[in-house]
């Protein structure tokens, strides 16, 4: 990359100077219902093509849209999730446009009167840091079909099974000043949307997609010409099309040139993005309200009853985590990504008896992060199918906070405890694995080792401090690493 992104300010360096860089997301996220927006076609993924298409979504003349009110109750829970504000009336228009996987010839969305208007979410960054990013607006449309250009040399298959499913278009003012920003905010969206189960967020199957514009400017000048990137369907691709993206428009501005507003595709074989079709205004569209469907309207009631069935959203649950268990802000937003896994995390800390419960919260976070997490990644294993039970990685804490057995030992009775779900109690007394604290019998292993290394004593008694280690190596290895680390510090100190 020709360009280095200064990290304090997000300006780029060119060589005529300082260029800010400019970006907003439309994202599309899929809702989570088991009807189609305007039908009652399945929305199951990967069923044999057009096994899910009605006469309706297959654009067939005299059918009637009937709104789903699943996908509505959707979009208002997300606009009250992003801290939007629910239209009472809004207004589904046809978008008109040819493609061969839009039968109908146009696609119902919503264009003068959104069903949500503002909003906001908050993106985290590094160093605890977080930015607000403004929402301009949620809106729900239909999806189109699915066509495949590569199967066969003349033909080109189209599949209807997606055709008309509701999709919410979450639209965000151009608040973000580099890619690790836009990348944030993505993540943030799919969290708080899987927290409120309007969208599942699963990027590869589509379920999630964001069209990333992006132009850069001289810092305090209006903003500049964009280019937009069509239907990135991954953080890290997100990411790589945006740093393609301004080294491209860089080298034109600093050249001199302009940048032509089009829209982009990714090839994230390539790395690069490239020119897809000259962007369209709004008028190309000659949207207009579907006659076919009255003003959508919704009653306060509706909204109030959902506010009032909200779930605890990830922001809130992490400063409730900080708060309550004395966790960093580092563990706690680890922790409150994914709903499930703080579920679980709470739900061990209750299990755990010990009497010092801070220390207990921490300790399941570090557990839960470091060996859990590692564990799951190499297994494979989600949270859901976890091979030991939830009390018992609360037992296994408990076991090293009343210094039954050392963090250390505790690594092997993970392991064994992973392998055969068998409680920590248990696999401590099967192993024998229990802690030696008896000081009389540390000493005297202390005093065989001192007495055998006379000479490393010596050493060690005319200024070479160092061997301390030394020396508490050859006890833990004595006592097959069962001994009380600080007992044999304490002990070992006073013998030297
Ligand atoms: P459309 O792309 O459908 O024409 P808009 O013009 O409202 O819709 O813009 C869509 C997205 O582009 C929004 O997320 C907005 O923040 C972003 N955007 C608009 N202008 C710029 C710009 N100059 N640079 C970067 N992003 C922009
Ligand atoms: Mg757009």
């Amino acid at each position: 990359m020709s360009h280095t992104m200064s990290e304090t300010n997000n300006l780029i360096k060119g060589h005529t100077g300082l260029w800010e860089v400019v970006i907003g997301l439309e994202v599309h996220a899929q809702v989570v219902s088991k009807a189609k927006l305007f039908s009652g076609s399945s929305t199951d993924f990967g069923a044999d093509p057009n096994t899910q298409v009605s006469f309706l979504d297959a654009g067939m003349p005299g059918m009637l849209p009937v709104i789903n009110s699943v996908c509505v109750d959707q979009a208002i829970k997300t606009g009250l999730g992003l801290n939007g504000i629910i239209n009472l009336v809004s207004v589904f228009d046809r978008k008109n446009y040819f493609y061969a996987d839009l039968p109908t010839g146009y696609q119902i969305s919503q264009f003068t009167h959104p069903i949500v208007t503002g909003g906001y979410l908050d993106i985290d960054l590094e160093e605890g840091k977080s930015k607000r990013i403004a929402i301009t607006r949620i809106h729900l449309e239909q999806d189109a079909g699915k066509s495949t250009h590569d199967l066969h040399p003349n033909f080109s298959y189209i599949d209807l099974n997606r055709a008309g499913i509701a999709l919410m278009e979450i639209v965000s003012e151009p608040d973000m000043r580099s890619p690790s920003e836009a990348m944030a905010y993505v993540k943030k969206l799919r969290s708080i949307l899987r927290y409120l189960g309007s969208c599942d967020g699963n990027m590869e199957q589509g379920s999630l997609r964001a069209d990333a514009n992006i132009s850069l400017r001289r810092p305090g000048e209006p903003l500049g010409t964009r280019a937009e990137i069509k239907n990135v369907n991954s953080v890290r691709f997100l990411g790589q099309a945006l740093d393609y993206e301004i080294a491209r428009q860089l080298e034109i501005l600093e050249d001199g040139g302009e940048i032509v507003q089009e829209t982009r595709l990714f090839d994230h074989n390539k790395g690069e993005t490239r020119s897809m079709r000259n962007k369209e205004d709004a008028h190309d569209y000659r949207y207009f309200p579907d006659p076919d469907l009255r003003p959508l309207i919704v009653s306060k009631e509706r909204i109030e009853k959902i506010k009032q069935n909200m779930p605890e959203l990830p922001d809130v649950k992490k400063a409730r985590f900080i708060e309550e268990y004395g966790l960093t802000s580092y563990d706690a937003s680890v922790l409150v990504a994914e709903q499930e896994i703080a579920f679980y995390y709470e739900s061990v800390v209750k299990s755990s008896g010990s009497k010092d419960s801070h220390q207990a919260a921490k300790l399941i976070a570090n557990w839960l992060i470091g060996e859990v997490f590692g564990a799951m990644n190499r297994e494979n294993v989600d949270i859901k199918s976890l091979p030991f039970k939830e009390q018992n990685l609360a037992e296994l804490v408990d076991l090293i906070i009343d210094g039954t057995i050392s963090g250390k030992i505790a690594k092997d009775v993970f392991v064994n405890m992973w392998k055969t779900g068998k409680s920590p109690q248990s696999l401590v007394k099967e192993l024998g694995l229990e802690q030696i604290s008896d000081p009389s019998l540390i000493e005297n292993v202390i005093e065989k080792i001192l007495t055998e290394q006379a000479a490393k004593v010596e050493e060690y008694r005319s200024g070479k401090p160092q061997l301390f280690g030394f020396f508490i190596g050859l006890v833990m290895k004595e006592l097959q690493g069962k001994a009380n680390p600080s007992l044999v510090n304490e002990i070992l100190k006073k013998k030297l």
